[in-house]
């Protein structure tokens, strides 16, 4: 068999790929855990996390995802910071292009997580950084005392309007439908919060703005083709995620949506790939979820390797 550098590279340092590089490192497996950006992934955007276990009251996303680091760091995980643009599967072996740079290994775990899906109106990217964004923990404080709207329903959007009326004078919550996809918790407290307006069926239409940034939006009613301008500065897209599976290209099976065909055992279509956590088919995507994928993988992980060196 060729030599190779490691075990198994896991791609992606939020809490499934940490969980993942924690439990290989403990298993003895020579691991690399291989982070584009910043360890920690979603949850460094991620205000307060209310149902990871062992935390009543919740705890901070990355006040969390430190702590995770930590444990990785006391079994001796291997980190490093890189993109991985090409994985090619030579069966005994995977070989990884990282920055123009090949890496080899006997497995791999893609852990890659999501990014924001746009919105998609006229002049969104030209204004993002100018009231428009994509992360309420990292720019709500930009917004102080003034008037703002979170669009879309579900757990994102409605978290993010939540912690947006600390700073905001208003919160317009625009959303599609007439119903929050958000679980019912969240509803809740949209309901009793009066700094949320909630504003039903509705899509933007446009953007309006100035020589200082966003001014506002109009808005359309997909029911009665109504069109109501509102004044804002701040608007804060949160209508749902894309994976990160584009530089997999055709190696393992996707469904329509981008997202990793992989099951309970992690496994791909290739043999020594294996998906964890946002990235892969799932019915939930919380840190509960990718840290079990995460665990499961590490050990499909060690299977595979303690297969091929009976193998060979
Ligand atoms: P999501 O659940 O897919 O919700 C996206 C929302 O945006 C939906 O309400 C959708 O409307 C709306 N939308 C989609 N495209 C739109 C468009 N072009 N224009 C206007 N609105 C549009 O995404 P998410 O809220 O980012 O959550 C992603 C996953 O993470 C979910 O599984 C969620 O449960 C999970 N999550 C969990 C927590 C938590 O447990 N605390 C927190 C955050 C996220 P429709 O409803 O009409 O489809």
């Amino acid at each position: 068999m060729k030599q190779v550098d490691y075990d198994v590279i896991i791609v992606g340092g939020g809490p499934g790929g940490m969980t993942a590089g924690l439990y290989a490192s403990r298993a003895q497996l020579k691991a690399l855990l291989l982070e584009k950006m910043i360890m920690g992934g979603q949850m460094m955007t991620t205000t307060l996390v209310e149902n990871w276990p062992g935390y009543p009251g919740g705890i901070n996303g990355p006040e969390l995802m430190m702590k995770f680091q930590e444990h990785c760091v006391e079994f001796g995980l291997e980190t490093g910071y890189g993109s991985v643009e090409k994985i090619i599967d030579n069966g005994d072996h995977k070989v990884l292009i990282v920055d123009g740079k090949e890496m080899t290994t006997r497995t791999v775990i893609v852990a890659t997580g999501v990014v924001a899906r746009k919105l998609g109106v006229a002049d969104e990217e030209a204004l993002t950084g100018r009231g428009v964004s994509y992360c309420a923990t990292c720019d709500g404080a930009f917004f102080r005392n003034v008037p703002i709207a979170v669009i879309g329903g579900g757990d994102t959007a409605v978290e993010e309007a939540l912690f947006l009326t600390r700073f905001a004078s208003k919160v317009y919550l625009v959303h599609r439908r007439d119903e929050l996809r958000a679980t019912k918790i969240l509803r809740e407290r949209v309901a009793a919060n009066e700094k949320i307006e909630p504003v039903w069926d509705s899509t933007v239409e446009k953007l309006e703005s100035d020589n200082s940034g966003l001014t506002g939006a109009v808005l359309n009613n997909l029911k009665t083709g109504e069109k109501r301008t509102i004044e804002i500065q701040g608007m804060f897209v949160a209508v749902g995620v894309t994976p990160t599976t584009g530089f997999l290209g055709d190696l393992v099976e996707l469904d329509a949506s981008g997202y990793i065909k992989a099951g309970e055992d992690t496994n791909t279509s290739c043999p020594g790939i294996f998906a964890v956590g946002d990235c892969r088919t799932t019915i939930l995507r919380q840190v509960s979820t990718a840290v079990g994928d995460g665990a499961v993988a590490a050990i499909m992980s060690e299977r595979f390797v303690d297969e091929l060196a009976h193998q060979g």
